[in-house]
């Protein structure tokens, strides 16, 4: 197996550090993003991967950014070589209803959840099409694919990241590179953890295999994307979530 640089922005979180341990566990050098402020958490969840046998290298980034994704994919590059994988993986919500909806809560959505994989893919594109090799994850969501109350500003940042997917798509595939979107439905992570029981159940009431994703199975889909064996599979979006929504 060839060995990649593969640049996971969001590392460090749920699905993220789940992303990282599989892309390492199959040889490749993997760099996790880190939303730069937290400097001291990041590093002592790479210990934590160290601890569980994963090298897995850090690179500050706030991908809402332009020019920090452009200093951080310039740092990746001198380091560890060009970017081969870039799994676009950072994301955040800032939920409520759209007549509530302050105007700094869809900025920073549609910033840090779509606005990112531009950012991102613009600072890599030209090296894989170069190359004439590039995988390209992109992970939305099940919200961007059937809506959501209370998120009109997710579920736009998430469909318009497959938009962007598909287009990106077509104008890199008679190049050797694939650019396809995951869209989880409810993963459990931390984060779906911490919340109050009787949510946790209705959530997993309504899907039909009756039980949240695990952040492994999100890694699997994303593995498998950005594998050689991934040569035909673009512009895509692989739902990975339990059933709870079906499409053509
Ligand atoms: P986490 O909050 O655990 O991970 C999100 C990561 O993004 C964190 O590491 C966070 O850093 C980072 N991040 C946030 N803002 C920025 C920024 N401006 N620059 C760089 N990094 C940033 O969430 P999950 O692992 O659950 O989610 C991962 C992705 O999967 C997201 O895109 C999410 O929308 C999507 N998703 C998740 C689902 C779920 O059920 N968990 C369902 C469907 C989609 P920090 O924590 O340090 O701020």
């Amino acid at each position: 197996m060839t060995k990649r640089v593969a640049f996971v922005t969001g590392g460090n979180g749920g699905i993220g550090s789940a992303i990282c341990r599989e892309l390492a566990s199959r040889g490749h050098q993997v760099v996790a993003g880190y939303f730069p402020p937290e400097k001291e958490s990041a590093e002592a969840w790479q210990k934590q991967m160290h601890d569980q046998g994963f090298s897995i290298a850090l690179a500050a980034v706030d991908v809402s950014s332009f020019t920090d994704c452009e200093r951080a994919v310039g740092e990746v590059t001198e380091e560890f070589g060009s970017v081969d994988i870039l799994v676009n993986c950072a994301g955040i919500t800032r939920d409520g209803t759209l007549k509530k909806m302050p105007e700094e809560n869809w900025s920073a959505v549609m910033a840090t959840n779509l606005d990112s994989a531009f950012n991102m893919t613009r600072h890599v594109i030209n090296g894989m099409l170069d190359r004439g090799w590039g995988r390209i994850v992109n992970i939305a969501s099940v919200n961007g694919q059937r809506g959501q109350f209370g998120q009109a500003n997710y579920s736009a940042a998430k469909a318009g990241m497959h938009g962007f997917t598909m287009a990106v798509a077509l104008e890199t595939a008679a190049k050797g590179i694939t650019v396809n979107t995951v869209s989880p439905g409810y993963i459990a992570t931390a984060m779906t953890e911490a919340m109050p029981e009787n949510v946790l159940e209705s959530i997993v009431n309504s899907v039909p295999m009756r039980r949240m994703g695990k952040p492994e199975e999100i890694a699997d889909a994303v593995a498998w994307l950005s594998s050689e064996a991934n040569a035909y599979t673009t512009g895509a979006n692989i739902p990975v979530n339990g059933g709870l929504f079906t499409s053509h």
